[in-house]
């Protein structure tokens, strides 16, 4: 950087001695401005901006001292240094000079070395207090952003000095006066004070240091939390002279930890415990329960059919409704009774020190009744209900783990019957839940191992009463058990997930299978496959479908792909756009088991399908005991006026066949005209058929 020397604003009404000085100070180096009076400088000054003034005291217009002065007023600071020229030995102009803000003086007649002498002083102190000024500035700022300040007590008077930042912490004007321990102690909030004042006492008296988070209350009245660290400074023969502190606000920290904290025990949805503290309150329960001899109770409560509200309303309106029946369960427990969110849609509840007065069971059927209300959301109405499971201490397990599981398990069984109602956990609950377990892990193994079979059922034209399709319905080949129905492992594949690989793998053999027969008989055999729901929300279905048709060369038209109510009623919507592409692509849908479910007409008429199945619960009694088929019949009624076929299940008599053929129904499938065959069995009736 190109150095500029030094501006100089020479000022004298004696133009003799203005040019004298000019050039003494241009040979030292520096470059020279002049005015001949006061006011002629305030106008050099304001146009350069010169570094330093050499004022003399008596011009016209405007003499030195009021120049000064008003360069003072003016351009505030020291930053501007005044060098005035006085007479010799005038003590009295010198003391005015400094009145009216010179940095310094110089008598007169002027001694020439000096006066170059004075200037490189008189810009070197302006420098270096620049510099000093800038430091503080910066530590200043510094301080504010870390929020911080200090205090110092000179603890022979006990008197209290504050640092501007501190003032700033506080909220406070920086004139404020702490002056007192007691002042700055009284801004303490009072359940923090005595602490405060004895630390700073003891390290007073010690002369060690100390480290303290206390809270104070700002001039606003916001309580920030501080952090405080003190150290005694002491003087050089070794006495303790004052006490210096610093002071952090550290409440946006703090403020961040609790929110950590919060979030690592709660639900940040319900306000509830989470599981984790769920958990720990349970283990200290237990270890009370056990002292004393006494048994605490579990209740997991779980939603039922949660998910379609979440499906159908959206998740908002899911968090809605949890937020809604968590106040409502919270509402219906005494003070001191834990409840959790444990799950996505599961609460749990703890009672503790149960005794031979406290009944559990009237607990649970009035948190059934109190949750099984309607709940208005977006103007809609839902009617909700629970299942709960109960498990007890020592009863059911000694280990809070124990517990819960048992509590899952219950619960799980609540659902399974039916939902809506509670159970206490058993010993035989556990059984089956091993029994849940191991077929799962040996679930896992037999898709590799290939133990699965698939079985067809064959269906027929009701009318001319030849073969149209068939039904593929998988078996469990198991090496110890035998053959497994699918009603035994299907809903533990379907909660494990592993029904999507399994159910992958009956689409590609059904249609690899139907093709193979197809092309050897000369046939046209359209093939039902069982979707289940997991399968069905798989983002993937419809590539996979397609890929499974575009490899086993079957037509798209001869594969038929069976939903159940309840799987197109957990998200209509999305059942609907799947279902439609599925007709776009020339692939046939079905509606299994109708009847059964609890689907509305109104959305069977948005639902693109070709093929609604009846139920067999609607044609088992049919030809029983005068029962006539009005259901069936007004079935396939029904269906008809929608534009859908209709295939019967479950057809076990001639009588059935006749009468449902009587109805129009389309299509029949039931142990009266063949039971599920496997592939040998099946293909030795596609022979005989061809011959
Ligand atoms: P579904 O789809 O309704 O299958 C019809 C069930 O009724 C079959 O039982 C069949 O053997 C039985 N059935 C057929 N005709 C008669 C009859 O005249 N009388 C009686 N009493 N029963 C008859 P299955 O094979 O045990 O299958 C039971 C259920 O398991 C199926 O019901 C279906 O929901 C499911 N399932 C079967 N295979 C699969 C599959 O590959 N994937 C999926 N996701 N589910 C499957
Ligand atoms: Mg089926
Ligand atoms: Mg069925």
């Amino acid at each position: 950087m190109l150095e500029i020397e030094p501006l100089l604003l020479v000022v004298d009404d004696d133009r003799v001695t203005r040019l004298t000085i000019t050039k003494v100070l241009t040979k030292a180096g520096y470059r020279v401005i002049d005015a001949d009076d006061g006011l002629q400088a305030q106008q050099q000054i304001a146009l350069h901006q010169p570094e330093m003034v050499l004022m003399d005291v008596m011009m016209p217009n405007m003499d030195g001292y009021s120049a000064c002065r008003e360069i003072r007023t003016r351009y505030d600071h020291q930053a501007l240094p005044v060098l005035m020229l006085t007479g010799l030995n005038e003590m009295e102009s010198i003391d005015k000079a400094f009145e009216s803000g010179a940095t310094d003086f110089i008598t007169k007649p002027i001694n020439w070395t000096l006066l170059t002498q004075r200037v490189r002083y008189a810009l070197r102190t302006k420098a270096m207090g620049n510099a000093l000024i800038r430091n503080q500035e910066r530590l200043s700022q510094a301080q504010r952003i870390a929020k911080l300040g200090y205090w110092e007590i000179d603890i022979l008077s006990g008197r209290v000095h504050c640092s501007d930042e501190l003032y700033w912490v506080l909220g406070m004007e920086t004139s404020t006066e702490v002056g007192e321990l007691s002042s700055f102690l009284s801004l303490v909030v009072d359940e923090d004070r005595d602490e405060v004042e004895s630390a700073i006492k003891i390290a007073c008296e010690s002369g060690g240091a100390f480290e303290l988070e206390y809270r104070i209350r700002r001039a606003d009245g916001e309580v920030i939390t501080v952090q405080q660290q003190g150290q005694v400074n002491y003087s050089a023969d070794g006495k303790a002279e004052s006490l210096l502190g610093t002071v952090q606000d550290i409440s946006e920290r703090k403020a961040a930890e609790a929110l950590i904290e919060y979030q690592a025990f709660y639900d940040s949805l319900t306000d509830l415990p989470n599981r984790r503290l769920f958990g720990d309150h349970l283990s200290h329960a237990i270890s009370l329960a056990h002292q004393q001899h006494r048994q605490l109770a579990v209740l997991f409560v779980g939603l039922d059919r949660f998910k379609v509200v979440n499906d159908t309303l959206g998740h908002a309106a899911g968090d809605q409704l949890l937020c809604e029946l968590a106040q409502r369960l919270k509402s219906l427990v005494r003070d001191g009774v834990t409840v959790a969110r444990f799950g996505a849609d599961v609460f749990a509840v703890l009672f503790e020190g149960l005794d031979a007065e406290t009944d559990i069971s009237s607990c649970a059927s009035s948190m059934i009744e109190q949750m099984a209300s309607t709940v208005t959301i977006r103007e809609q109405e839902f009617f909700t209900s629970s299942s709960i499971g109960i498990a007890i201490f020592p009863h059911d397990g000694n280990s809070g783990e124990e517990l819960l599981k048992a509590a899952d398990t219950a619960m799980f069984r609540a659902k399974e019957m039916g939902g809506q109602q509670y159970q206490y956990f058993t010993a035989d609950m556990n059984l089956k839940a091993q029994h849940r377990l191991k077929i799962e892990i040996e679930l896992r193994k037999a898709l590799e191992r290939d133990e699965f079979q698939l079985f067809y059922q064959p269906q027929i034209d009701a009318r001319t009463r030849r073969l149209v399709s068939m039904e593929a319905l998988i078996r469990w080949n198991h090496p110890e058990r035998g053959m497994i129905s699918p009603l035994d492992f299907i809903p533990i594949a379907e909660e494990s997930g592993l029904i999507v690989p399994i159910g992958e793998w009956v689409i590609r053999t059904a249609c690899r299978q139907t093709m193979e027969w197809n092309r050897k008989y000369g046939l046209n055999l359209r093939v039902g496959v069982n979707l289940s729901g997991r399968q069905f929300t798989q983002p993937d279905l419809i590539e996979m479908v397609d890929d499974v048709l575009q490899k086993s060369g079957l037509p798209n038209h001869c594969l038929d792909l069976e939903v159940t109510e309840s799987v197109a009623m957990d998200d209509i919507d999305s059942c609907i756009a799947t279902l439609r592409q599925f007709k776009e692509m020339g692939i046939y849908s079905s509606m299994d088991d109708f009847g059964t479910g609890y689907s509305s007409l109104s959305y069977l008429q948005r639902m693109p399908l070709h093929t609604l199945k009846i139920d067999r619960a609607f044609v088992k009694d049919i030809g029983k005991n005068g029962e006539n088929g009005e259901i069936a019949r007004a079935i396939v009624a029904m269906a008809h006026s929608l534009g859908m076929n209709v295939i019967a299940e479950g057809v076990e008599t001639e009588e059935q066949l006749q009468f449902l053929s009587a109805q129009g129904c389309d299509v029949i499938q039931g142990f009266y005209i063949s039971k599920p065959l496997d592939v040998i069995s099946f293909e030795r009736g596609l022979k005989s058929l061809a011959a």
